[in-house]
């Protein structure tokens, strides 16, 4: 008899979720934390992420996008804390930006609310922004921001109110794979179940290797900036977020919410970097404010202001930046939830559903074959070129 049916190793956006979706089953639950999430030195920690659900990646991730926005309701109906505010997202860039087309052709497949925009039409619309002659658009006004670090103190307190159990501040050290169960180590003790989920973000890479699972994750340094802007341009309620693909480089941002300034990231260009020793003041890099100004001052000339408040935070990047969610293809008693190559946190709901799926049924119904763990692209030293 083990301690519990499942140990969740990494209690993140992916993996508090996962707790949260066996609780509701009724499936005895331990997640274990390095830290006490929601916290700053992993994936999740700035305030906030857009969500799209029209997406420019593919039309794969806009099926399981429209469920995550479902889940993402119905969590929000469960607190008072705000997990989601409607700003509508702009994605915008060159006449031939592939992101740009992919999300008109998404949102047209599955008939949602988007407006293809030209760009004196985004220019007429929104006055803060400005977009070069030529450029495209697809603006989505059902889209917006999910709070993310208040998504994760719900998802914890309601899978701990449903009986889920948390250790934090609680590294694992080693994990014992036998035929039917698992070990999982901890300076504050071992612990037995019948099945794992690991969803570690940027700490999968030793995880998993240390799991005979050598995949190809690279975790990457990334800054965001908050910037003093023109509220009257940029505040929440009139400006959207949005999501540049320009030849300058991959740019994404967020309206001015409650006085904060405008929140500006690159999605493109980051710092190889290792969790254990990554550098996470900001501004120990000179890319990590010039970028975002250089951005601003060609695109967003308003919000260019002082810098209120800047951050860093971990990209775990897979060579085709598409993501892994699958079981373990040696053992199928272990799923594993990584590489969310930056555009993750709003499929956490639905990603948390499909591994509490995995981990009880040995399946799901969403298509997650994108996301294979035994795909090529994962083995990049086994591609002849
Ligand atoms: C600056 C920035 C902006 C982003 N913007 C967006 C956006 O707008 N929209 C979007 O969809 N996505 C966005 N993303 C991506 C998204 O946030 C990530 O894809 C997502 O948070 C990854 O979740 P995760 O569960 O893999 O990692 P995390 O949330 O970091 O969770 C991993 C957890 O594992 C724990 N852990 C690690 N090792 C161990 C161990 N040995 N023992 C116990 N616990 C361990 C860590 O402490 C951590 O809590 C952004 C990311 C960044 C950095």
């Amino acid at each position: 008899m083990n301690d519990y049916d499942v140990i969740v190793v990494g209690a993140g956006s992916m993996g508090m979720a996962a707790g949260y979706y066996l609780s509701q089953k009724g499936v005895s639950t331990l997640m274990i934390d390095a830290f006490d999430p929601p916290h700053a030195n992993g994936s999740h920690s700035g305030d906030t992420r857009i969500i799209r659900h029209a997406c420019g990646e593919g039309i794969e991730y806009t099926k399981i996008a429209i469920r995550a926005q479902k889940l993402w309701d119905d969590l929000a109906r469960q607190t008072t804390e705000t997990l989601f505010k409607k700003t509508g997202v702009l994605s915008f860039g060159m006449a031939d930006s592939k992101f740009v087309q992919q999300a008109i052709a998404s949102g047209h497949a599955y008939d949602m609310n988007i407006e293809p925009l030209s760009a004196d039409e985004m220019n007429e619309r929104w006055p803060g922004i400005t977009v070069p002659d030529g450029n495209i658009g697809c603006y989505e006004p059902d889209a917006g921001v999910l709070f993310s670090e208040n998504c994760i103190r719900t998802f914890r307190r309601l899978a701990l109110e449903n009986g889920a159990e948390l250790m934090t501040d609680a590294p694992v050290l080693n994990i014992d794979v036998e035929a039917d169960s698992v070990t999982v180590d901890t300076h504050d003790g071992s612990f037995t179940a019948d099945k794992l989920i690991v969803s570690g973000g940027a700490w999968n890479k030793k995880i998993l290797s240390d799991l005979d699972l050598k995949i190809a994750l690279q975790p990457s340094r990334r800054a965001i900036g908050w910037f003093n802007s023109d509220d009257r341009l940029y505040n929440a309620d009139t400006f959207p977020g949005f999501f540049g693909d320009l030849p300058s480089g991959v740019f994404y941002g967020f309206p001015c919410i409650d006085g904060t300034g405008l929140k500006v990231g690159r999605y493109d260009n980051g710092v190889d970097t290792d969790p254990e020793y990554i550098n996470r003041e900001f501004g120990a890099y000179d890319i990590d404010e010039g970028d975002l100004r250089g951005f601003l001052g060609e695109y967003m000339a308003e919000a260019n202001g002082s810098l209120n408040v800047g951050k860093t935070c971990l990209f775990t990047n897979t060579p085709d930046e598409n993501f892994v969610i699958d079981l373990h293809p040696e053992h199928s008693h272990i799923a594993i939830a990584g590489g969310f190559s930056g555009h993750g946190y709003k499929f956490s709901s639905v990603v948390g559903e499909v591994l509490s799926e995995l981990v009880t049924k040995g399946e799901t119904i969403q298509d997650i074959s994108l996301f294979s763990a035994k795909r090529p692209a994962l083995y990049p030293e086994n591609v002849k070129s």
